[in-house]
């Protein structure tokens, strides 16, 4: 094992951590313990927004005919050179063509197949003449006519054989996450079931003698588990599917059965919320030493310090996220979400996934060296209003028990261990939590892009 060595051996209740694994080391081993799931197949009809588990190439052509590609006459192009408004070239009418059914018309010298779009082009017909181009001719012999007012070119408005996806090309590539279009497009060839990596599933135990259910009205000493519903809410976004909560009372005796129904359990990755930290009651890091492997407990971090990682016997990451509902997220921001990413085969899963805006603080950042820092801030017009464009405002906090400082801000930017804090004026990241970051998002901001979504594209 090449890991640098942790304090994931020691009991440290109510002694505190004597040295803290560094971050980087953390996503190291876990970059290595995580791998994609193994495939499945699903219903073409419902396999947006998953991971395509292998490259797939086109079973058959389509089209599988040729076709009109607008409404008007099959003709030979040819019979149409020379046509004008004033000079029209009369053809004969001698069949419809019509979507979805085979047309036994066929297209001669001087003659024309009413078509519409969609429909197969008739033996002998090389260009569509739309409608719009035509008037109806003077009957002649019992037989309908139409007059062509302009030229079209062979080939012009026919769909080719192949030519949407050509049979035998490779369609969309192995860990492509499906987007609508993509679903489309493998419907269109035919094809029923998709092959998509499987999706992380997990199970949370969710620890505290304190707490009581999301939805329930806390009474004297109590307070509702807000952690489930954040956790679940990042599952969802990182496309695992939260199979159940548990919950558990503090106490050996509550914990230990709670911990084996969760070890025994289904999932593939396994979350304990709170007490893991260095109080008489956080033994979850010694009951998880107990029933598996203990891989770290203690991280340089800010919020998040008392995060543990450990296995199951059967090698599935169990996470032990703090109970302060920020660390709680920030561990999972970093941690879990990640492992959950890979697990489901997102091709980049190590990257934050939230959209990213460089701006310069407007106040400075204060952090310690040693120790990474998870800052939630606030965007603000430079200067109060003064000045052109946003700038980063730290959100106060009073630590990383209060949630509702996550509310406030707009998103966080990282302080790497090796930096003392940011000075003000420095171009800093800011992860965002949102696309449109609600609370500022500047009118102007709005208008400038529906001014570019609407801006005429000359040629
Ligand atoms: P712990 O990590 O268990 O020591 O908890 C640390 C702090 O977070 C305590 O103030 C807990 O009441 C609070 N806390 C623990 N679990 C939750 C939860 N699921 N939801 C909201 N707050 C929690
Ligand atoms: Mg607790």
């Amino acid at each position: 094992m090449t890991d640098p060595p942790n304090a994931a051996l020691d009991d440290v209740r109510m002694r505190g951590f004597r040295r803290r694994a560094e971050v980087q080391a953390v996503l190291a081993r876990l970059q290595r313990e995580a791998a994609p799931l193994a495939r499945e197949e699903v219903a073409v009809t419902a396999c947006v927004g998953r991971v395509l588990a292998e490259e797939l190439r086109a079973p058959i052509d389509v089209p599988g005919f040729r076709r009109a590609a607008v409404d008007g006459f099959a003709i030979r192009g040819e019979d149409s050179f020379g046509a004008s408004a004033t000079a029209p070239i009369s053809l004969s009418l001698v069949g419809t063509s019509l979507p979805g059914r085979p047309t036994r018309a066929r297209v001669g010298a001087g003659e024309a197949v009413r078509i519409t779009t969609g429909a197969p082009l008739p033996e002998g017909a090389d260009a569509v003449l739309q409608a719009e181009l035509t008037r109806p001719g003077r009957a002649r012999g019992g037989r309908e006519r139409v007059d062509a007012l302009g030229p079209v070119a062979p080939q012009r408005h026919v769909g080719q054989i192949g030519e949407d996806v050509a049979r035998g090309a490779v369609v969309l590539p192995r860990g492509r996450r499906l987007r609508p279009a993509d679903a489309g497009v493998l419907a269109s060839l035919g094809l029923a079931r998709v092959p998509v990596i499987r999706r992380p599933r997990l199970q949370m135990l969710v620890t505290g003698s304190e707490l009581v259910a999301p939805g329930e009205t806390p009474g004297p000493h109590q307070i509702v588990d807000s952690n489930s519903v954040v956790i679940a809410g990042l599952c969802a976004r990182d496309r695992a599917d939260m199979l159940e909560t548990l919950r558990a009372r503090d106490g050996e005796d509550a914990l230990r059965p709670r911990l084996d129904a969760l070890l025994t359990g289904p999932a593939d990755v396994l979350l304990v919320s709170g007490a893991t930290s260095v109080g008489v009651e956080d033994l979850m890091p010694l009951l998880l030493r107990e029933r598996g492997e203990l891989l770290f407990h203690g991280v340089a971090m800010r919020p998040s310090s008392p995060t543990a990682i450990g296995r199951a016997r059967d090698g599935r990451l169990v996470f032990l996220l703090p109970g302060n509902p920020v660390s709680c997220l920030c561990a999972y921001e970093f941690f879990v979400g990640p492992v959950l990413r890979c697990l489901g085969g997102h091709p980049d899963p190590w990257t934050w996934p939230h959209p990213r805006r460089r701006l310069p603080l407007g106040r400075k950042l204060v952090s310690k060296v040693g120790r990474l820092d998870f800052v939630r801030v606030r965007l603000a017009a430079r200067g109060g209003g003064a000045g052109p464009g946003l700038e980063v405002i730290p959100v106060a906090t009073s630590g990383a028990s209060n949630l509702s400082t996550a509310v406030r801000a707009d998103g966080v930017v990282l302080i790497p261990p090796e930096r003392e804090g940011l000075p003000e004026g420095a171009r800093v990241e800011v992860l965002l939590f949102d696309e449109r970051w609600a609370h500022g998002a500047t009118l102007s901001e709005r208008a400038e892009d529906v001014a570019a979504r609407t801006k005429e594209v000359s040629p």
